[in-house]
């Protein structure tokens, strides 16, 4: 089948401070990568902003409302980590609506990868860590509202764990998350999510994907999960300047062809986003986050 992937050009569209930590380039050298590699394998869709209404079903009002308005305090724009501009915000509403559209895609076609989301540490009332809003929850819940799906499970991989999913959905029986993470490491205070796997430093690919396949395979079964995100976060990397585990791109990609492999021989439609990577070279991301895309169109 061909790849249903979803982009939009503002995800690279971000004027940002010089030595800004944010990779804002890697989306767009992606998208060229695939297209250079993959143009046969894939067909692209682009995404319109979520609407408000979908955004509230998971976030506070006020806190919404303050961000889009510039009216946050300088102390919670800081915990955010960008300077505030209508940019910023324009971006963030289309990126949540490609995590939506995904979902939605997904439900049809099996499998949809989104070339952006993982915006995990978004609170219900605040935003934390380059996430402003929670596009894994929103579009979780909107399934759900939907009566797309009755039992979500929230894979998480990337090497931050998602507080803030975890929070959102603390007392949901309808959406599981799990977080898969490097222990020592952002954020320091970590709420529970439904499951959570917290890794030693310094660990390798045998190892991880030992956790992983003996954890995810019971995790869906004693749920009767029926819908799956997955955040393929690439902060795992040997090379990844915040994440502190020693995964290869082929570590990550036996990870992904795992956890895609799983789902569709489960028959369960599965919603990824590419979540974290961070090098001050966003080019050298590159390779790391391909491996999602040659695992999908490998498996489906
Ligand atoms: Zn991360």
């Amino acid at each position: 089948m061909v790849l249903p992937v979803i982009y939009h050009e503002i995800y690279s569209q971000l004027e940002l401070p010089e030595k800004h930590r944010y990779p804002i380039l890697k989306y767009k050298f992606l998208y060229e990568s695939l297209l250079s590699q993959f143009s046969q394998n894939i067909k692209i869709f682009h995404p319109n902003s979520v609407s408000l209404k979908k955004v509230f079903r998971v976030h506070d009002l006020e806190y919404i409302n303050q961000l889009i308005n510039n009216k946050l305090s300088l102390s919670k724009m800081r915990r955010i980590g960008f300077p505030w501009s209508e940019q910023l915000i324009k971006r963030t509403l289309l990126s949540t609506g490609g995590t939506c559209l995904t979902a939605e895609i997904a439900i049809n076609h099996g499998v949809g990868i989104h070339c952006s989301g993982g915006y995990h540490h978004a609170h219900s009332s605040f935003g934390s860590g380059f996430c402003l809003i929670n596009d894994l929850a929103i579009a979780a819940q909107s399934i759900i509202d939907q009566s797309l799906a009755t039992k979500i499970l929230i894979i998480d991989c990337d090497v931050h764990q998602g507080d803030g999913t975890a929070t959102i959905f603390e007392k949901n029986p309808d959406i599981l998350t799990l977080s898969i993470h490097c222990e020592k490491n952002f954020p320091s205070r970590k709420p529970n999510s439904d499951y959570d796997i917290p890794l030693e430093r310094e660990m390798k690919d045998y190892e991880y994907l030992d956790y992983l396949k003996s954890i995810i395979p019971i995790i869906i079964k004693q749920n009767n999960v029926d819908f799956v995100l997955y955040d393929a976060g690439v902060d795992v990397h040997q090379d990844d300047e915040l994440g502190y585990l020693k995964l290869t791109n082929q570590g990550i990609y036996e990870r992904d062809f795992f956890i895609l492999n799983l789902c569709k021989n489960l028959s369960l439609p599965v919603a990824c986003v590419i979540g974290g990577g961070y090098r001050n070279n966003h080019q050298d991301l590159v390779p790391a986050h391909m491996q999602l895309f040659k695992a999908a169109i490998e498996v489906f």
